[in-house]
């Protein structure tokens, strides 16, 4: 006989700041939905960050609509959730220092705009004003976006999981998903077999095997490892806002009296690459030239191929919503996480969320012409 833990309507495998958020919109739509965790709520990528949520992606104006959505349901999340989330606004600063740079931009703006994106392009000098950081190098201009703050990523995960259980989800840690069946609903885990109508798949860098149960290839390529290092305590410093260097990738943002700096992934030499941002930060930030630099955060993520993330749904031949997929989140699960739950629920649900949040949401679907 089927025990009521081992059945449920929707089961939600990965519990990262995806999968609750997923779990949170089924739950509080009416969908009775059990979250299965391999380890402990929020240990994935989602475990610590940069802690950044911002509205602005650049070349990538359907993930800058997820996260100005995101952004919107960051500010009620208290509401929703009970959990007071940390927002301190801080702004969002791109330096260009080719024209290159600076008429791409220009070309996409009125899509970012269209977006919800709050951002203009401003003066090197009126940059500089930004960031008093910043050394003499060449500049040509920069982007401007208010709509970038410092959160808690660990305050997300409690809100986001605080909240589905309210909703009535049933969360079960220590249980990983080994198999899939989504012709008999059957599914394999540590913990024993389950029984579901519909799976949702948001595994993070783990969800390829999972979706391949289920016939759906998510190219996302093996778990990157990112890393990102701190100064050590700086004399006093201004606010100064997220930045980033767009010739480089060097990114910065002011954690207490440290800067924290990220600079795409180490890769397979992580001694060069500490080396290659130590000579990138003296560079643009001179006066942090010879600054002892120590690991403060290293997680592992996924990786989509265009950094835009694979969310879908494979219907049965009735029609049932079978399996659906949310992954391939990259760099920026964080900033989007409330909208692609909300998405994901939204076709579960067979509701086109995507056109309400203003943008097509069958653009992310992992059909042979994205993969
Ligand atoms: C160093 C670093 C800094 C970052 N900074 C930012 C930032 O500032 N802002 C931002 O927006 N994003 C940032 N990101 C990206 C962000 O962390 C991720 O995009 C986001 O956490 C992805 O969430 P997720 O739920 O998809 O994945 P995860 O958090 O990885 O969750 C997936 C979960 O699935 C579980 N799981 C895996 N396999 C199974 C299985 N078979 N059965 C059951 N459970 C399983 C895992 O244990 C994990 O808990 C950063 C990432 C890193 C690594």
């Amino acid at each position: 006989m089927t025990r009521a833990q081992d059945r449920a309507r929707v089961v939600v495998a990965g519990g990262g700041v995806i999968g609750l958020s997923v779990a949170v919109h089924l739950a509080e739509a009416g969908v009775p939905t059990m979250l299965l965790e391999r380890g402990r709520l929020g240990s994935g990528a989602s475990k610590a960050t940069a802690d950044v949520l911002r509205g602005y992606f650049a070349g990538n104006p359907v993930s800058s609509a997820m996260a100005t959505r995101s952004l919107a349901a960051y500010r009620a999340f208290a509401e929703r959730t009970g959990t007071a989330l940390p927002l301190r606004q801080v702004g969002y600063l791109v330096l260009f220092s080719e024209p290159a740079q600076v008429a791409a931009f220009e070309a996409e703006l009125p899509a970012q705009r269209a977006a919800g994106v709050d951002i203009e392009l401003i003066s090197e000098a009126r940059a500089r004003r930004r960031n008093p950081l910043i050394g003499d190098i060449p500049l040509c201009a920069a982007a401007w976006s208010p709509q970038a703050y410092i959160s808690d990523t660990p305050a997300i995960v409690e809100g986001f999981a605080g909240a589905a259980r309210q909703a009535g989800v049933v969360i079960r840690t220590d249980c990983a998903v080994t198999s899939v069946d989504t012709g008999t609903g059957r599914i394999e885990t540590t913990a024993g077999a389950i029984t579901a109508e519909t799976v949702v798949c948001a595994a993070g860098a783990w969800s390829a095997p999972i979706a391949r149960c289920a016939g759906v290839d998510l190219p996302l390529g093996e778990p990157v490892v990112q890393e990102l290092l701190s100064t050590e305590a700086l004399p006093p410093v201004p606010e100064i806002p997220v930045t980033l260097h767009a010739a480089s990738g060097l990114l910065v943002r002011l954690r207490g009296d440290r800067l924290l700096i990220g600079m795409g992934h180490p890769g397979r030499d992580r001694e060069a690459w500490r080396d290659r941002v130590a000579a990138r930060l003296a560079e643009i930030y001179p006066s942090l030239a010879g600054a002892a630099l120590h690991t403060a955060v290293t997680g592992t993520r996924d990786a989509s191929p265009d950094r835009t993330p694979f969310i879908g749904c494979v219907r049965s031949a009735s029609g049932r919503p079978a399996f659906l997929y949310a992954a391939g989140f990259s760099g920026h699960g964080l900033c989007v996480a409330p909208a692609a739950g909300e998405l994901v629920a939204g076709l579960y649900l067979g509701r086109e969320a995507g056109r309400e949040a203003g943008f097509d949401s069958h653009r992310l679907a992992a059909t042979p012409e994205r993969v």
